[in-house]
C-alpha cells in the first residue's frame, strides 16, 4: 500500500514525502482511515512503529476539514508521560503540518512557565501535553480543555506505571463528553483495560508487533 491510496490531504501527502517516507506502517495502515471516520481507538503499539504519525496525520486532516467551532479553542490533545517524548510529538506535528495552518505547542514541567504560557495566549489548535504542568496550567486559568473535539492518551501503560493515573484522571474530567479519544499503550494490562473502557466508546483495536 502506497500513502496516496489513503484519504489524506494533498497537503499532508506532500509533507509526508519530504519526509521520505513512502509506504505506511502497519499501524498508520490500520489507524489513520479509523480516525478519519471519526472512531475510537485503542492502539496496542511502541515508539518506533510509526504510531505518532498514525495519529497525527489524521487528526491534522480532520481539524482542517472541520472549522474550529470556537475561534481561539484548543481543539485536540495529546497527553504524554515525558518531556522528551512531548517534545518528540511537537517535531512530528510541525513536520507533518508544515503545509497546512494547524498551530500546536508542547507544555510539560520542569522548566519556568512563562514561554509555554506566552504560546498559549498567541492561539493553539494542538496542544501537546505531560500531566502534572496540563493541571497546574489549567488550575491557573490558563488552558480551557471544554473544546476539545480530539484526545490521544499515548504511552498509557507509561503513563500509570509513572503514577500519573490521578493526573490522567483529572484532566479527562475536564474534557467535553463529545469527542473523539485514541489511546495508544505498548502493553495492555488489566489497568490499562479498564482505564481504555472509562474513556473509550466502541473503539476499533489496533495491535502491532514491536520493530525488531
Ligand atoms: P514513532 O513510532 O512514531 O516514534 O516513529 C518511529 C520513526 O519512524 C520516526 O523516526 C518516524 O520518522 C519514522 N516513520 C514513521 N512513519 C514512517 C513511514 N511510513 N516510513 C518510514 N519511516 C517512518
Amino acid at each position: 500500500m502506497n500513502f496516496d491510496e489513503l484519504p489524506l490531504l494533498p497537503q499532508l501527502l506532500t509533507a509526508v514525502k519530504a519526509c521520505g517516507y513512502e509506504t505506511p506502517t502497519p499501524i498508520q495502515r490500520d489507524t489513520i482511515p479509523t480516525v478519519l471516520a471519526g472512531k475510537d481507538v485503542l492502539g496496542c503499539a511502541q515508539t518506533g512503529t510509526g504510531k505518532t504519525a498514525a495519529f497525527a496525520l489524521p487528526m491534522l486532516d480532520r481539524l482542517t476539514a472541520a472549522p474550529a467551532k470556537k475561534k481561539g479553542a484548543v481543539r485536540a490533545l495529546i497527553l504524554t508521560p515525558t518531556r522528551e517524548l512531548a517534545l518528540q510529538i511537537g517535531e512530528s506535528f510541525e513536520l507533518y503540518g508544515k503545509y497546512l495552518n494547524q498551530r500546536s505547542t508542547v507544555i510539560f514541567g520542569g522548566v519556568g512557565q512563562a514561554p509555554q504560557v506566552a504560546a498559549l495566549k498567541k492561539g493553539v489548535d494542538i496542544l501537546i501535553a505531560c500531566p502534572g504542568r496540563l493541571n497546574d496550567l489549567v488550575g491557573q486559568g490558563l488552558i480551557d480543555l471544554s473544546h476539545i473535539e480530539i484526545f490521544v492518551l499515548d504511552e498509557a501503560d507509561r503513563m500509570l506505571d509513572m503514577g500519573f493515573v490521578h493526573d490522567v484522571k483529572k484532566v479527562i474530567a475536564k474534557l467535553p463528553a463529545q469527542r473523539q479519544n485514541l489511546m495508544f499503550s505498548a502493553t495492555m494490562p488489566k489497568e490499562i483495560e479498564q482505564l481504555a473502557a472509562g474513556i473509550l466508546h466502541d473503539p476499533a483495536f489496533v495491535k502491532v508487533d514491536p520493530v525488531s
